[in-house]
């Protein structure tokens, strides 16, 4: 099956959905049996898409979790709250106290600070590499490292990295691999066959695509699934019918949607190349983008998420540049239907084991679904009010 068609069957089986197109929504916390045999039989099934107890989830669950691995290529799916759930979650079912944990230097700021206060407080310690390490990872790698934590391309400053690489050095050293697969999408990059054991998703980005919900996966082999599952469900980790129901639903379009972000998102980050103020587009799809090579290797296509650098400009004037916006707005995430827009003044703050080589500010866009050509005349006007503080 080719990919925009197993998004419109993964999870559809009639086990599922009954006689309905959608998986429908099955709320429940308390699931009843008639007999001692029911009750043994579903005790013994419960971490196998039988109904067992709520928090173990109801069909609604089942559905997205089978349709997940189905795109991803794992054999379970953990379903957390939100992406951060997902993170931390991961991360606490395979650290103890005594671990070693190597977590890329380009990863979502949160992540970063999960690792710098909770995990650090458990003791549990985190050494940051570069995103474009590779195979050179082994340099760094102790005794009592347990976790490799991939992100690619990274948060904000889009380093793609050596993904197989990484892990054919993790696999050597008996240490399990988690990937942060959320700019990708369960589409554009199929983690497992990279060597990957855990991929994780923001499902609140592009699977849920509207902005209105807030959902986190994490996919695994089924090396690591039994561990995950069982730790997550311990920590108490679930979400809600409704989430998921809105997951499964954004999948259909997941396909449809990406494509026009992409393709209006390479529009304007073409313009964005071409204007004078901009020292540097980041985008996977650049040639210049660090680890560009390896996007085209292993990723099927891109997003509507990429940043640029601008070669100079004051504080006042990046203010200037995103107040005043008509159609990207200012704010956190993306994945949804609109366009947006944030500014890091101090992208060398967020880092630590490497040095960022622009000095002047980094906007991030997500880009929408609006016609480009009105995103591109308000960016326009942007650059006017930029120039004119
Ligand atoms: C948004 C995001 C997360 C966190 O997801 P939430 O659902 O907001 O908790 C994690 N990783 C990346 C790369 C993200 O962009």
């Amino acid at each position: 099956m080719k990919r925009d068609t197993r998004l419109i069957h993964a999870g559809r089986s009639k086990k599922w959905t009954g006689s309905a197109v959608n998986p429908p929504v099955v709320r429940a916390s308390t699931i009843v049996f008639d007999t001692m045999a029911e009750l043994k039989a579903a005790t013994q099934q419960r971490g196998n898409r039988v109904p067992f107890y709520g928090r173990r989830g109801t069909a609604t669950h089942f559905a997205f979790q089978e349709a997940m691995c189905e795109l991803e290529g794992g054999v379970g799916c953990a379903l957390y709250p939100c992406g951060a759930a997902a993170i931390s979650g991961a991360l606490l079912a395979f650290l103890k106290q005594g671990d070693h944990l190597l977590m890329v230097d380009t990863a979502y700021e949160p992540t970063r600070s999960l690792c710098n206060k909770l995990l650090a407080g458990l003791g549990i310690e985190t050494t940051y590499y570069d995103p474009m390490i590779g195979a050179g990872i082994a340099a760094l790698i102790k005794s009592n490292t347990r976790v490799i934590f991939l992100e690619s391309p990274g948060s904000l400053t889009m380093e793609v990295q050596d993904i197989p690489a990484i892990c054919q050095v993790a696999k050597q050293h008996n240490i399990i691999t988690i990937l942060d697969n959320t700019w990708a999408s369960p589409i554009l990059c199929r983690p497992f066959e990279l060597g990957v054991d855990i991929s994780i998703q923001a499902a609140t980005k592009y699977i849920i695509g509207h902005s209105d919900v807030m959902l986190g996966t994490a996919t695994a082999n089924e090396q690591c699934w039994p561990q995950l599952r069982e730790q997550s469900y311990l920590l108490g980790y679930c979400a809600s019918a409704d989430d998921v129901y809105a997951a499964s639903r954004g999948l259909r379009t997941l396909g449809v949607r990406l494509k026009q972000h992409e393709q209006n998102a390479l529009m304007i980050a073409n313009w964005l190349a071409q204007r004078p103020e901009v020292a540097a587009i980041r985008h996977p799809a650049f040639a210049d983008n660090p680890g560009h090579a390896f996007f085209k290797r292993d990723f099927s296509g891109s997003n509507g998420l990429f940043s640029f650098v601008l070669k100079q400009g004051s504080a006042a004037q990046v203010q200037a540049f995103i107040e005043g916006m008509q159609h990207f707005k200012m704010g956190f995430s993306w994945g949804g239907y609109e366009s947006l827009i944030t500014a890091t003044l101090n992208v060398q703050a967020l880092r630590s084991a490497t040095t960022w080589p622009f000095s002047g500010p980094l906007l991030r866009l997500h880009i929408g679904l609006e016609d480009p050509e009105d995103l591109i005349a308000d960016l326009e006007l942007a650059f006017t009010r930029f120039a004119t503080v």
